[in-house]
């Protein structure tokens, strides 16, 4: 019998493995990933950033773990010589609305203790010529990274510490039992393989509320997969930015607003936006899978939720239609990009939780039994927070022991 099973090799589930091994170096760990390698899923399908953590409320777990995460990203990649760059983020408003909300970004970057600098329309001109808007924030701290390259690193460590890695297995069953010596979780896999272990935590992204209902545990919430398309400007524009370029975010919204970002390769991404996944994992144009649409369709959270967001809905699903409503997006603070310009690029799917309400659910949330922990909501900035998120999931399990 294992100590620790964990399901799922993104980041979460690699980071919280590495969390345990830190704490008890010689704990029998176990990890099972339904795909062939680490990063399958959000982990190794994202823009890249590594976030400082101006957005989120004070207080909440994504503002801390964020702040914190941001340090320890870096010092990951330093200890295994993974390139980043600290390049620099600059949100831009481009009206008056988005000015005001920005006077509110400045002053949630503060509470948070995020380094922000305001640059004005003139501060921004200078740094990004490229770029026009009213007025802008700097966050100089914000940088870039492939975090697959962060996940093989997490999955060499782990190997090479005992850390038992088994791809291709997929969990379909979770039976938690009681028993004099402390009880146990048995899992069982598609694949005809069982693993037993004294504790059992799932960081199954996309899967999270499949996994935690496997495991009986009664939710408030769904999974909805929203797609998150790019496009990728073409080598002669690979200096058309030096920072990361972000709109100000509707607040209402969780997600960021179409970016433009340098990547730690030297290309220039445009994106991503936020559409409804017809498949959670289906990662090229057009996928659908019959059970993840009815999924979503036969959850009333779903219409609420749709019905309180129609109109972004609507646009966002436009723009993703045509190319040219895109491009408006990103014409109002580069002006300069023309449609020629947006090359083909690979889309990401977001597992954000939404609860019977409508309501988005916000903060990295966790749901637990007397013997496993559950990741139920792990969105953006999870691939930044990872570490500090699989730190706080080791001390949760070692208290409950
Ligand atoms: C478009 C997009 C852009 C983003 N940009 C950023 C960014 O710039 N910066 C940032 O910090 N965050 C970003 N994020 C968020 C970040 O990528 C995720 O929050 C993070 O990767 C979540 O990691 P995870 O390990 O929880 O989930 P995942 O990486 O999705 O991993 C879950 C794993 O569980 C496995 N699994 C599921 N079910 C089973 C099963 N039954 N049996 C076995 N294995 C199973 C899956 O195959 C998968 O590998 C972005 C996300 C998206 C989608």
């Amino acid at each position: 019998m294992d100590d620790y099973l964990v399901i799922g090799a993104g980041l979460v589930g690699l980071a919280t493995a590495r969390a345990i091994l830190e704490r008890l170096p010689d704990a029998r760990i176990t990890v099972v990933e339904k795909a062939a390698d680490v990063a399958a899923g959000q982990s190794g399908h994202n823009s890249g950033v590594i976030h400082a953590g101006i957005y989120y409320a004070p207080g909440s777990l994504k503002a801390e773990l964020c702040r914190r995460g941001r340090i320890e990203t870096v010092e990951f990649c330093e200890r295994y010589g993974i390139p980043y760059s600290l390049v620099g983020k600059l949100i831009v408003a481009t009206d008056e609305t988005s000015k005001v909300r920005l006077d509110d970004l400045e002053r949630r970057s503060i509470e948070n203790r995020i380094v922000v600098e305001r640059i004005g329309a003139r501060g921004l001109a200078e740094l990004e010529p490229n770029v026009q808007g009213v007025d802008a924030l700097l966050s100089p701290t914000t940088g870039i990274v492939n975090y697959q390259l962060i996940a093989a690193a997490m999955r060499d460590e782990l190997a090479e510490a005992g850390v038992q890695l088994h791809f291709g297995v997929e969990v379909t069953s979770i039976v938690e039992e009681d028993g004099i010596d402390g009880g146990s979780v048995r899992v069982r896999t598609a694949e005809g393989g069982e693993w037993t272990a004294r504790r059992l935590i799932a960081c199954a992204g996309l899967q999270a509320d499949r996994i935690a209902k496997l495991a009986g545990i009664d939710i408030d919430f769904k999974i909805v997969p929203f797609r998150g398309e790019y496009f990728e400007l073409p080598a002669s524009r690979a200096d058309f930015v030096d920072h990361l370029i972000y709109p100000v975010p509707d607040p209402s919204m969780p997600f960021l607003g179409v970016h433009i970002s340098p990547t730690i390769d030297g290309r220039v991404t445009v994106g991503p936006n936020a559409v409804l996944g017809w498949a959670r994992e289906g990662y090229p144009r057009g996928s659908v899978r019959p059970k993840d649409v009815l999924d979503f369709a036969s959850y009333g959270g779903f219409w609420r939720m749709a019905a309180h967001n129609a109109r972004p809905a609507i646009i966002e699903m436009k723009n993703s239609l045509l190319k040219s409503g895109y491009l408006e997006e990103c014409r109002k603070y580069a002006a300069g990009l023309t449609l020629q310009d947006l090359g083909e690029r690979s889309a990401g799917i977001r597992a954000q939780a939404v609860r019977r309400d409508g309501s988005f659910i916000e903060d990295f949330q966790f749901e637990t039994t007397a013997r496993q922990i559950h990741v139920s909501n792990a969105p953006s900035p999870a691939a930044t927070s990872s570490i500090p998120i699989g730190r706080m999931i080791a001390d949760r399990l070692l208290a409950s022991v």
